[in-house]
């Protein structure tokens, strides 16, 4: 019996803000599972970004329960608390630092979207992110993407037709009342009803200003909306 080294674990990250994760998300990373032989994917929901202030961010724990919920059907597929826990803003950086420490035997792959790829450039610690992971720019059909100044061999390309699915559209249809069923999977249309997210009025946004509290019953309760079935389409 020939013995030699182990093969490396092959790991996928998936970084977003995931308000809400829909099925392009979760298509995205089973292609990416596929295309890049990976062994699993850990999707990780951002905390605060330093970049994102052009609108509200849903509050962590419910962006991070939606995607337990959503991911929970398959076993390739985890969800990490790496970046929500975390005091103070959301660099990617910290985030590979400390898994490729956690796991230093694998080789890491930071699935996002392609949009967010040529912003890469101005992160921190730009110049140090191509050394801890290979970076996969999921693209929606039709998408060009200038990859100029970005390194050839530390960035690839990945078009996913179900990203036509977008959170802002889903996000949107809430507030207008329409459906969102077969955009995201059943426990997050659920989940979304249940604590009214994305309902005009509905003030279910992080305050970074205070430190980030875990859901507990209470808050929970306080937090919940009673909606009628109808504000997220609950008929299918
Ligand atoms: P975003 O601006 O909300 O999203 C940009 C586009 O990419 C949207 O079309 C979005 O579609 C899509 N997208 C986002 N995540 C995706 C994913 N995992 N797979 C496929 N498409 C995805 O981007 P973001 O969510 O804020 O940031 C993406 C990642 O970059 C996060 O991990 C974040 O921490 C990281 N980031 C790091 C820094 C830094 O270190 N300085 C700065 C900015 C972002 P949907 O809206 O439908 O998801």
């Amino acid at each position: 019996m020939a013995w030699g080294p182990r093969p490396r674990r092959r790991v996928g990250v998936m970084g977003g803000t995931f308000d809400p994760v829909h099925h392009g998300h979760l298509v995205a990373a089973s292609e990416a599972l596929e295309s890049f032989a990976l062994d699993e994917v850990i999707f990780v929901p951002t905390g605060e970004q330093p970049f994102k202030t052009d609108r509200d961010v849903t509050l962590a724990e419910h962006r991070y329960l939606m995607t337990v919920v959503a991911t929970a059907s398959n076993p390739r597929f985890t969800v990490s608390r790496l970046e929500i826990d975390r005091p103070g803003k959301t660099y990617t950086i910290d985030t590979l630092r400390e898994l490729k420490a956690q796991m230093p035997d694998t080789d890491l792959y930071f699935i996002t979207g392609a949009d967010v790829l040529p912003q890469i450039l101005t992160w921190k610690d730009a110049d140090e992110l191509w050394s801890l992971a290979h970076f996969i720019g999921v693209t929606r059909p039709g998408h060009e993407l200038d990859t100029s100044g970005l390194p050839e061999a530390g960035v690839s390309l990945l078009e996913v037709p179900a990203m036509a699915i977008s959170s802002t559209d889903c996000r949107r249809r809430v507030a207008a009342g329409k459906p969102v069923w077969y955009l995201v999977p059943d426990g997050v249309v659920q989940y979304i009803a249940k604590y009214g997210l994305y309902r005009r009025g509905s003030a279910k946004v992080d305050d970074f200003s205070r430190p980030r509290p875990r859901m507990t019953t209470r808050a929970r309760d306080e937090r919940s909306v009673k909606l009628p079935p109808r504000a997220v389409g609950a008929g299918k």
